[in-house]
């Protein structure tokens, strides 16, 4: 059985250093626990011998408090903090992937680990609040209380505050994992970055995401080779390209943007069929989810109910619908933006192969499919103009996330990639 960071692909040195926490935040915990016993039962004591092992909390101990895992998408920044937070909560502090510590944690099901995934563009003030409240009560498990915080560049600028506080002053057992792209101030405020170790994440190399398709997933080696090269580091993206064809499907469709680029009508027809394809993905991924917590609502509010009260608790449920529909379109936006991005950096893939067959440079093709297709380019653009068009789909990708209408921005980028 592999332990809880066998999943985290090509990061020996960071595993290193969550390992030596983990230990480190065991021995706090076996010291509080003697000092406990020794003390006897009198609450007072007990506090005291609380307060002797937070004591030991420094960084220079191994362990602290807040943490923030960086990295590339896909590099695994949320499979980093979970795995983290299992050999906190394993019995023996190293994440066996056994006891039922770890087992509970992966399977997102541990009392006292906390995970925020946000759904929408941002994670709000409220929902920041009630998380630092919770978090701040004694483990149930007699561990760590941890919160695990996926996308913390997607913080508000209150919720942040909210949380900040609680960084500031600690409640003794508690453990806060913050994820996000970078420690740029635009992904998380240099206040909470200042109380938090960093642990670097890189993006892993094609061989180690290969294998990792391989030992895990079953898949053909072959194919692992080929997707892995064609996600460009992204794990979980090479997975869904080496098992879903409507993935692989999709890609093509962005990979043949190069081609049909012949003109400005056909440079519109072509952001328009991107944007449309994002679209459609994004609806795929989240109307099921939406049905489903739609129809949970209603059943709860009680909808068809004709006795008395019903017609007060149909007013309070139209509120409450209202409050899931504004959810549920902000997780589309999302989506539909994820998946921009996704057929954004395929094609930015494409654009590199040019330049680096322009450039004679002695590295794969991140596309071994359209290789052949990208050295026609780059024969016909040089470096220079391969340049140009990759700086192009990069800066497209830049414009949406500075909030810039995805489709102004994919016609700019369409045009600039027939131009040159
Ligand atoms: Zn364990």
């Amino acid at each position: 059985m592999p332990d809880v960071f066998a999943d985290l692909v090509g990061q020996d040195e960071a595993v290193v250093e969550l390992r030596r926490a983990a230990a480190a935040a065991a021995a706090v915990l076996r010291a509080g626990a003697t000092a406990l016993v020794a003390a006897g039962p009198v609450s007072g004591d007990a506090l005291a011998a609380d307060d002797a092992a937070t004591g030991a909390l420094d960084p220079s101990a191994g362990m602290t408090h807040a943490w923030i895992f960086t990295g590339p998408p896909g590099s695994g920044r949320s499979v980093a903090a979970r795995a983290f937070a299992a050999a906190l909560q394993c019995v023996h502090g190293t994440g066996c992937g056994e006891c039922p510590g770890c087992r509970t944690t992966m399977g997102g099901t541990h009392a006292d680990v906390r995970l925020v995934v946000p759904e929408g563009l941002s994670i709000g003030v409220g929902e920041m609040r009630a998380l630092v409240l919770r978090a701040a009560s004694t483990p149930s498990g007699g561990r760590w209380q941890v919160v695990v915080i996926e996308d913390a560049d997607r913080l508000t600028e209150a919720a942040g505050n909210a949380l900040l506080k609680a960084i500031e002053e600690p409640p003794p057992r508690t453990v806060f994992l913050l994820c996000a792209p970078s420690t740029h101030p635009d992904d998380i405020s240099v206040t909470i970055r200042s109380r938090c170790r960093v642990v670097p994440l890189r993006q892993p190399p094609a061989t180690a995401v290969a294998e990792v398709l391989v030992r895990r997933d079953g898949i053909a080696p072959d194919v692992a080779q080929w997707a892995a090269a064609a996600a460009q580091g992204h794990v979980g993206r090479a997975r869904r390209l080496a098992r879903d064809p409507e993935a692989r499907k999709r890609r093509e469709a962005v990979l043949a943007v190069p081609r049909r680029l012949t003109g400005v009508g056909a440079a519109f027809d072509a952001a328009s069929a991107l944007i449309e394809a994002a679209e459609a993905e994004a609806e795929a991924s989240v109307t099921e989810s939406d049905t489903t917590e739609r129809a949970s609502l209603e059943t709860a509010l009680g909808a068809g109910g004709t006795g008395r009260g019903a017609s007060g608790a149909i007013r309070g449920a139209a509120g409450q619908l209202k409050e899931l529909e504004k959810r549920q379109k902000s997780r589309a936006t999302r989506a539909q933006r994820d998946a921009l991005d996704r057929a954004l950096v395929d094609l930015a893939g494409f654009y590199r192969d040019a330049l680096t067959m322009a450039l004679r440079a002695p590295v794969a093709p991140v596309h071994t499919d359209t290789a052949a297709l990208a050295g026609a380019g780059a024969q016909k653009w040089d470096a220079e103009g391969s340049l140009r068009r990759l700086e192009a789909v990069l800066a497209c990708r830049a414009a949406i996330e500075a909030n810039v209408k995805p489709r102004i921005a994919v016609e700019a980028m369409m045009l600039a990639l027939w131009k040159g």
